[in-house]
């Protein structure tokens, strides 16, 4: 997949206007609905503040949360919760989607900017497509949730149509929906010139640069939960790492594959095969493989567990491996001291109890004094290392947790195989 696309500036934009495909995806309260972090509306400032200053009239859409476009459907959802059919009025179906309104979106927008976001009613209605027309260069109008159309998670050409022909370029900064082949996301790039914002040509340039031309050698440090989750990220990296270092609760699948004793920890015994298979494959490929040496473990998944120190696989009965011990600790840092990239994807233990968050901490902290390019993917792992305090100190932090997978997975990403090349 060809990662050089071409963005915001190389095309003309001035006078113009631009359909922008953000990720205002933002957490919400689940009572009151209101915003719980501005964070995705902050970091499309940028591309939208360019847009506004070079002239352009920014008609800007995203989704928000998943909302059930479909009356019948929503009907049909709610009785498989268990919800009285007699109780399901279209009315409750109209307020369900009124919580997903980006209306909130629109006005937290508008105080960052310090002027006014027009909100249209609708995505391709007769509100939006007025408020389009009428808008003025340097104006800003936000669209109503992509979702509320039913043709958006299809990819409807019809939607994706109705949307291009309010503008004359598309622009997306959406980098945590570029996996999904949508109207918004991908669709209307058939009928407009498409291009990417600042946000995702940095994506671009890390994730893409890690993959397709890092500087060597290329470490992937890979953790989290399960192995089966990560199963094509660590086919990927196998082609194209110089070392892969194993962490979190995958590496007890590994573990018992080669005789371990693993206690209690996550186990997926279906993959046991496929672990050994990776260990040869990686051998034979000379690419380095590195597994833990020692292990703490807990006497229960609780953040007040007792813990001890044990050699990897040799986890008692009743206990289970939630951290990599010390000296894993100092092998996989000084396999990372060499680096000339390191991506890093999932957290080495249960990061979220303080007491086994140490080896996931210190590999944050190796990350942070290494003069290598530090390129963190998954929503887990971003979240480790902001919440350890290390997040400055890392080169890149991806900000989509399954667009940052499926990028290490070396899978094609349809918001971003429709961009024109550079
Ligand atoms: P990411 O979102 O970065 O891709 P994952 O979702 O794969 O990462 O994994 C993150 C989760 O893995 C965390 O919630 C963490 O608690 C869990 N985890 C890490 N190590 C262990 C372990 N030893 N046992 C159980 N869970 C673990
Ligand atoms: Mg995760």
């Amino acid at each position: 997949m060809n990662y050089n696309k071409k963005t915001v500036k190389d095309v003309e934009v001035s006078g113009k206007k631009v359909l922008l495909r953000c990720d205002f995806n933002v957490p919400q309260d689940k009572e009151t609905g209101a915003i719980t972090s501005d964070k995705r509306i902050v970091a499309a400032l940028p591309t939208i503040q360019y847009l506004l200053e070079q002239d352009a009239a920014v008609i800007a859409c995203s989704h928000l949360g998943k909302p059930e476009a479909s009356f019948d459907k929503w009907v049909k959802k709610q009785a498989e919760k268990g919800k009285d059919p007699a109780s399901l009025t279209e009315e409750k179906w109209k307020k369900s989607l009124a919580k997903l309104s980006l209306a909130p979106v629109a006005k937290r927008l508008g105080e960052l900017l310090g002027k006014e976001v027009v909100m249209a009613a609708d995505v391709v209605g007769e509100d939006a497509k007025a408020k389009a027309a009428a808008l003025k260069p340097g104006e800003i109008l936000l669209l109503e949730n992509t979702r509320f159309e039913k043709g958006e998670t299809k990819n409807d050409p019809e939607l994706a149509k109705a949307m291009a022909s309010m503008a004359e370029v598309y622009v997306s900064d959406a980098f945590g929906a570029v996996h999904r082949a949508h109207a918004s996301t991908a669709g209307v790039a058939d009928y407009l010139p498409a291009v990417s914002g600042f946000l995702i040509q940095k994506e671009l340039d890390f994730l893409g640069g890690a993959i397709a031309s890092p500087k060597r050698p290329l470490v992937a440090i890979l953790g989290g939960a399960k192995v089966s989750s990560k199963i094509g990220v660590i086919n990927n990296l196998l082609e194209i790492a110089d070392t892969i270092i194993i962490g979190g609760g995958m590496s007890y699948t590994f573990s018992a594959a080669q005789g371990g004793k693993v206690g209690n920890s996550l186990l997926e015994s279906d993959w046991m095969d496929y672990s050994k298979e990776m260990i040869a494959k990686a051998e034979a490929k000379g690419v380095k493989f590195l597994l833990p040496v020692d292990t703490v473990c807990g006497d229960k998944f609780a953040p007040d567990a007792k813990s001890q120190l044990v050699k990897a696989g040799e986890i008692p009965d009743g206990w289970e491996g939630l951290d990599i011990g010390p000296e894993t600790v100092k092998l996989y840092c000084d396999a990372v001291s060499g680096a000339g990239t390191v991506i890093w994807n999932g957290p080495m233990g249960v990061f979220e109890f303080p007491a086994f968050a140490k080896g996931t901490e210190a590999m944050a902290e190796a990350l942070s004094k290494t003069s290598a390019i530090t390129v963190i993917g998954g929503g887990d792992s971003a979240a480790a290392v902001e919440q350890l305090g290390y997040a400055d100190k890392m080169s890149h932090i991806s900000t989509g947790g399954g667009a940052s997978l499926e990028f290490l997975e070396g899978k094609e990403l349809p918001g971003v195989a429709c961009l024109l090349d550079a």
